[in-house]
């Protein structure tokens, strides 16, 4: 669908869609089911337009995940200055700059050379920002992350001591996309392992307390393995067209 020859179209089913949407209600649904379970929602927004977002803050939900810095940027532009984002895609380090001036918490540092600009460019704001280091889990090699012993690596690194502007809380980890429960419930497991091995012998200048895993199709199984926060777009916002 052309949006310049179909601009009618386009706004009604705009409309429908958010009445439709129940944006809020997925929101609220979600928040019941995960209630007393030390769970914090990110509500995954990337590709949706700010009105279904303000439907969503409106309501008082104030917490959203994008993947795309230039998006990202355009919505933090948009919408009010109380909200909390978060980043959980792909970071390249040329663009870190746009997003440190506001962001909440990074999901996505996948090595040294992006905490060090981070670190970098949270100096220039006169802020400390947080992150998360992502744990390559998945067995298909289309997800980006590191490996365990990256991380370690990473977690030692005497560099780390000279990076005051950055703060690791915990890791991140993306399963298989499978329908497989056994398997994506073994990625999980692996993951929360390794997350406890590292908040028993905490490394020195990180205070490892969140373990981002599960998204729409499989927060429920994170949650039984350890999740401490999720990840929900299309639940919450529908399906995308395109899927990025
Ligand atoms: C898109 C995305 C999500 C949300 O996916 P849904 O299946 O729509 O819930 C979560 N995490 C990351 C990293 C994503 O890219």
């Amino acid at each position: 669908m052309n949006a310049e020859l179909y601009p009618q179209f386009q706004l009604s089913t705009l409309h429908s869609e958010l009445k439709d949407m129940a944006i809020v209600e997925n929101i609220q649904f979600i928040e019941k089911e995960i209630e007393g379970k030390g769970v914090i929602l990110v509500a995954v927004s990337k590709t949706k337009p700010v009105e279904m977002l303000m439907e969503a803050y409106n309501a008082g939900f104030k917490r959203f995940g994008e993947n795309y810095v230039q998006e990202l940027v355009d919505k933090y532009e948009q919408m009010p200055k109380d909200i909390e984002w978060h980043f959980i895609g792909h970071l390249q380090s040329n663009k870190v700059k746009y997003l440190a001036p506001f962001v909440s918490l990074i999901h996505s540092v996948d090595s040294l050379k992006l905490l060090q600009e981070i670190n970098k460019q949270a100096a220039k704001q006169h802020r400390v920002i947080d992150c998360l280091l992502q744990i390559y889990i998945a067995e298909e090699d289309t997800k980006s992350g590191m490996t365990e012993e990256e991380c370690l690596e990473i977690l030692k690194s005497e560099t780390l001591e000279k990076l005051p502007n950055i703060r690791i809380v915990g890791l991140m980890g993306m399963t298989t996309l499978t329908e497989d429960e056994d398997q994506i419930r073994k990625e999980f497991k692996k993951l929360k392992d390794f997350f406890q091995s590292l908040t028993i012998n905490q490394p020195p200048h990180s205070s490892l307390t969140t373990l981002s895993m599960g998204m729409s199709g499989d927060y429920a199984i994170a949650i039984e393995e350890g999740s401490t926060m999720i990840r929900v777009g299309s639940k919450i916002f529908g399906g995308r067209i395109y899927q990025k």
